[in-house]
């Protein structure tokens, strides 16, 4: 990374053809990597801000349907195309033969899942929802929330023993720690799995598989970094599942925003087009080409820091053959999950006295032994947090 003065103001740093301003952090404010707000992307945006305009005319988008000869009717035929198109192209998942569900957010689908995935029979108790800890901390609440009698949180599904319905959800790689997953719940019963694939892509992994599941969940928010414009979609092989999940949508948002839906098929065709036009391009407009750059200049540079701290071992990640990028690649996960070493038994608490804002194990569902911080914040928090692991000492 080369830093420079220019005209005097404050001092730039480049990195991955970008600029940065250097850090505003004062000794005393907070880094805050607790959250997993993927703005880490912008750069890449900004490029090409111009070629992802998107105007909407007043009198446009008003009706609450989007295309009536499609099951999900709130789905505009453009967001349809756009996503069926972006899978096309990354070859992470096999979309024929599946009922495609739009959502407001991956968030919505989950909802709508548990609700869709649920026995109908009043009769049955609350059917069990499981995933292997450390789990993305959210599950829990999300299906605790309203009480359900249809879905009860159940916990770590590697400890789940009982004969009784369930669903599994397997998030691949996994929110917290990175890791590739397979479903682990080990029961007479059939469960039946949600596959949560929120980081399934190529700045995050190598693409090893075209994924051909039941249920398959993705989010806007983890593949562009357009978390706000909460959009998610799930690939759905039962028809009645995809019909219960549209119906809870109608009862939950009356569908989802289709300006949103108009802008996300924006930008999914402005990554698509890049692709297509792959000899005319240079390589810092091809999106997936430049998040996984930025991705694995931040691992290198973490993982120096976190050697120097001496405070906390990382998960290690295998190397596979990535079929998108045609080569070998590591993992680069969209957040780094810290072990402390022997002595230090609450990760949190060590980090936040260095001003350092982070997630404990425990909302995972592991000891506070571990810790979660956010690889996707902005170059500022990012640049910060490495520099204030790098001069932590042990107590
Ligand atoms: N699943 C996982 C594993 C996540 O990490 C997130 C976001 N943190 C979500 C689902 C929800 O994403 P969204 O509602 O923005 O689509």
């Amino acid at each position: 990374m080369v830093v420079s003065p220019i005209n005097g103001s404050s001092p730039l740093s480049h990195s991955n053809g970008r600029t940065i301003p250097l850090s505003t952090f004062s000794r005393n404010s907070f880094v805050n990597v607790e959250k997993g707000d993927p703005v880490a992307f912008r750069s890449y945006w900004e490029k090409v801000r111009d070629e992802c305009t998107v105007e909407i005319k007043g009198d446009e988008w008003m009706s609450y349907l989007g295309d009536t000869n499609n099951l999900c009717w709130y789905m505009v035929p453009q967001m349809r195309d756009a996503i069926l198109r972006l899978h096309n192209v990354v070859g992470n998942a096999v979309t024929k033969d599946k009922f495609l569900v739009l959502g407001t957010g991956s968030s919505q689908l989950y909802q709508a899942l548990l609700y869709a995935l649920s026995p109908s029979e009043s009769s049955h108790r609350p059917i069990n929802v499981v995933a292997a800890a450390p789990y993305y901390s959210e599950y829990k609440d999300a299906t605790d929330i309203l009480q359900s009698r249809l879905f009860q949180w159940t916990g770590d599904a590697a400890l789940y023993d009982k004969d009784e319905p369930y669903i599994e959800v397997v998030t691949s790689p996994n929110n917290p720690d990175g890791t590739l997953r397979v479903p682990v719940v080990n029961s007479r019963v059939e469960g039946k799995i949600i596959y949560d694939l929120a980081y399934y892509w190529p700045q995050y992994t190598p693409i090893t598989d075209q994924l051909d599941h039941d249920v398959m969940v993705f989010t806007f928010s983890k593949c562009t970094g357009h978390a706000g414009s909460r959009i998610g979609w799930a690939f759905v092989k039962d028809i009645e599942v995809a019909k219960k999940m549209i119906r809870f949508t109608q009862l939950n948002s009356i569908g989802v925003s289709r300006e949103s839906q108009i802008r996300a098929a924006k930008m999914i065709g402005v990554i698509c087009d890049g692709y297509k036009n792959l000899k005319s391009i240079e390589s810092d407009h091809l999106f997936f080409d430049y998040s996984k750059r930025l991705m694995k200049e931040r691992w290198e540079k973490f993982k120096i820091a976190i050697e120097k701290s001496k405070v906390f071992t990382l998960t290690k990640y295998p190397t596979s053959y990535c079929h998108f990028n045609k080569d070998l690649s590591e993992q680069y996960p969209a957040f780094a999950w810290l072990k402390c070493v022997e002595g230090i038994k609450d990760g949190e608490s060590y980090l936040e006295n260095l001003k350092i804002r982070t997630r404990g194990g425990e909302r995972f569902g592991v000891s506070s032994k571990y810790v979660r911080v956010s690889m996707i914040g902005t170059d500022d928090e990012f640049n910060e947090l490495c520099t204030r692991l790098s001069n932590a000492k042990r107590e």
